[in-house]
């Protein structure tokens, strides 16, 4: 009977090694549409940034166009006010005509300048526009890397899934059903750990004194049957006690990892 208790610790203690591993793999998994966002998030920065130097550019260039013909309507006008000059009668009209004509240059001049101020502005846009398609053409590159990395690393964490899923059914096929409510109960009440070695005189998980008379039992007692499990009294996780080896002697076998027994289960 002591075999069967063992027996069945050593299942629990198989499935608790699947869960605490399926928990690991899942974590890994939970992280991956994170660094995805952040991979997006990268690419949509640097898009936007190509459009802001294009649309900067895309502004220049209207303003110079905007520039350019106010040059050619301006000196239009100078050339209307000259054509004018010459059929005046009086002294009066002429000087009226040649003041439209300073005003017209004085214009002129002035759209000029900000013409050639935008046609300097150009150079610099033209260089933003090509630094921001450079860096969102790299961070693309990067980003199509880091994405198959992720891909990667995804199907490789559902193989692992999907293999420690299969090592679960077979491990939970040997529990009565039950001791597996049982034991999924606890799972959830503290985060995936079922099951806690006797280290010490404590409880391995929560640290609370276990009694030498209870250790002593478990040690000596023999289970009936699978209900002669120990709980820890504060945490109630499923109690195991690993006989000490003796000395010099390495610890083999699965028998050795989990004795632990009978008469005090609460479930
Ligand atoms: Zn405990």
């Amino acid at each position: 009977m002591r075999a069967a208790v063992q027996k069945i610790l050593q299942t629990l203690l198989d499935l608790q090694g699947v869960d605490i591993r399926l928990l690991e793999v899942r974590a890994r998994l939970a992280t991956l549409p994170k660094k995805t966002a952040e991979i997006d998030a990268r690419v949509a920065a640097a898009k936007a940034a190509v459009e802001q130097s294009k649309a900067s550019q895309l502004s220049n260039t209207k303003d110079r166009k905007k520039f350019e013909l106010d040059v050619e309507q301006w000196k239009e006008r100078v050339r209307k006010y000259r054509d004018q000059t010459s059929q005046v009668k009086t002294n009066e009209a002429y000087k009226a005509l040649q003041h439209e004509v300073e005003m017209a240059e004085a214009e002129i001049s002035k759209s000029e300048d900000r013409l050639l101020e935008q046609m300097v502005n150009a150079e610099e846009y033209d260089k933003r526009v090509k630094a921001s398609e450079k860096d969102l053409k790299e961070v693309e590159d990067a980003a199509r890397g880091q994405r198959s990395k992720i891909d990667a690393e995804k199907a490789a964490a559902e193989k692992d899934i999907a293999a420690l899923e299969a090592e679960r059914a077979r491990a939970v096929a040997e529990i009565p059903e039950n001791l597996l409510d049982h034991y999924d109960r606890i799972v959830r009440k503290h985060g995936g750990v079922a099951l806690a070695e006797v280290r010490n005189e404590k409880c391995g998980a929560c640290g609370m004194i276990v009694r030498p008379h209870v250790i002593q039992e478990m040690r000596r007692v023999q289970g009936e049957n699978d209900q002669d499990l120990f709980h820890c009294e504060t945490c109630t996780r499923i109690l195991y006690y690993i006989e000490p080896s003796p000395a010099g002697a390495p610890a083999s076998g699965p028998a050795q990892q989990a004795s632990a027994a009978a008469a005090h289960g609460e479930c």
